[in-house]
């Protein structure tokens, strides 16, 4: 830790200095804390993948083996590269956007258009779980935020939706308008969440069940991006869930 100006009890303009300079201070020990614990868990993911990699690979030199068999070992090793390349792609969004707040550009966003970018890029994942995907919006909706973020932000939660809702299963989105804010429910009728991992689930790299179990893909940073990007929006998010019943996440925003 490092020193701290000594502040004596008058306000004069050396004391408010020295007081300004001890919560920079502060803020930027914090900032250190978060980036050391944000690098070693990211070096740490990266670690457990390659290790994953390198036993499968091994065990497919070690001696000969049938067409299958190799076909096997490749469809693992395809599993764990489409995972370590979802791990990398929200790192470098979590890492660039929360780094450089000049790359969040703010603007008025049509809530139509936006909605209908996400049903063209989640439809045919739905269509291939035999999942209803539904949206439904009033006439017009705008919001006030960075498109590229909001985009990524219903991404991420529709396709949790998804993921955790069983073939046959339903997802809708119901948009509504609020006075100042729009709210959004996402709302699956899957696997749901129990009410003791509710309070960890926003935690990056935090994963209901086994962390290591690649058969759902997932890697425990969806929630805590969508987290942050709902806090630079000045919006709010929740989670109510009923274990074999669904999810409902719902999402307040600032419209345009
Ligand atoms: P992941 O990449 O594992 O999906 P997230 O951060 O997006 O990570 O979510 C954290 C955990 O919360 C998930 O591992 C999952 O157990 C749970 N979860 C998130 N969304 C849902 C949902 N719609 N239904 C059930 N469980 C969910």
């Amino acid at each position: 830790l490092h020193e701290r100006l000594p502040i004596e009890g008058s306000e004069d303009e050396l004391q408010i200095l020295a007081k300004t300079l001890n919560s920079m201070i502060d803020r930027l020990e914090i900032s250190f804390a978060q980036i050391q614990q944000f690098t070693s868990d990211v070096s740490h993911e990266l670690r457990t993948s390659l290790t994953i990699l390198r036993g499968e690979i091994d065990v497919a030199l070690n001696k000969d083996r049938s067409a299958e068999e190799y076909k096997s070992v490749l469809y693992s090793v395809m599993e764990e590269i489409v995972y370590l390349s979802d791990m990398v792609e929200k790192f470098l969004y979590l890492s660039t956007k929360t780094s450089d707040p000049n790359q969040i550009v703010s603007k008025v966003i049509d809530g139509i258009r936006l909605f209908e970018y996400v049903r063209n890029h989640l439809s045919s994942i739905a269509v291939n779980k035999k999942i209803e995907l539904t949206f439904k919006t009033p006439e017009t909706i705008t919001f006030h935020g960075d498109e590229d973020l909001l985009r990524r932000l219903f991404v991420n939660l529709i396709e949790n939706a998804i993921k955790y809702t069983p073939e046959g299963g339903t997802v809708a989105i119901h948009v509504t308008s609020k006075g100042k804010f729009a709210q959004i429910e996402v709302i699956d009728n899957g696997i749901g969440i129990p009410e003791e991992h509710l309070p960890y689930i926003f935690q990056r790299f935090y994963r209901v069940g086994d962390s290591r179990t690649r058969s759902q893909g997932g890697t425990g940073l969806g929630l805590s991006l969508c987290k942050w990007i709902v806090e630079v929006h000045k919006g709010t998010i929740e989670v109510r869930s009923k274990p074999h019943h669904g999810t409902t996440v719902i999402l307040s925003l600032r419209h345009g």
